[in-house]
């Protein structure tokens, strides 16, 4: 067991922590008493904990799986943090389009917070600049979701 807190410090509490380095691994680790994903644990809130179960931080997978110069595009694993994509990438010319004011977060955890930065009002939150995104759901399928993907759910880990 490990103690975990969010960033808001307001509880530790003993977690079943892993620390999966492929999604295969994601997929075995599931428990049947359930699992929450974590990344960098910046939230303030303690969404990222799963008192006395098992908490699965996503840090490890933290592969970029292409990119797109033309566009900027990104094809990369959840656990990549915005630290390391403006370390890769800024000196290439990008920048990510939505930040929160931290970049040690992780990309995983800007979609399922949707974040925002402090152009909220005119630039939108982080989901404006995801195409489309692969999860692994529960029951161990894998969902792939975007905005123009509406039918059922399919697949598992290449
Ligand atoms: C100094 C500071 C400044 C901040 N400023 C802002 C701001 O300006 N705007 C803003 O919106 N937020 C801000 N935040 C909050 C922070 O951006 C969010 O809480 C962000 O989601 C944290 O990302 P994380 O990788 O640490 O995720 P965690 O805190 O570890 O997890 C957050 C959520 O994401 C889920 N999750 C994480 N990884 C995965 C995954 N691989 N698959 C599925 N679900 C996953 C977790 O289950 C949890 O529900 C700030 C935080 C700090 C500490």
């Amino acid at each position: 067991m490990t103690l975990l807190q969010g960033w808001g410090g307001q509880r530790r509490v003993e977690c079943d922590e892993r620390h999966p380095e492929t999604a295969r691994e994601v997929a075995r680790s599931l428990s049947p008493q359930g699992s929450v994903a974590r990344g960098l644990g910046r939230s303030y809130g303690d969404q990222a904990l799963n008192e006395g179960r098992r908490v699965l931080t996503c840090t490890r997978l933290d592969r970029y799986l292409g990119f797109d110069e033309a566009t900027g595009t990104l094809r990369c694993e959840a656990g990549v943090s915005l630290a390391q994509l403006i370390a890769d990438f800024a000196p290439r010319g990008f920048f990510p389009a939505i930040t929160p004011g931290t970049k040690f977060v992780t990309v995983g955890g800007c979609i399922a917070n949707d974040v925002h930065g402090k152009a909220h009002h005119a630039q939108g939150t982080f989901a404006t600049c995801v195409d489309a995104l692969r999860l692994l759901v529960a029951d161990g399928r894998v969902v792939t979701a975007s905005p123009s993907c509406s039918g059922p759910p399919s697949g598992a880990w290449a």
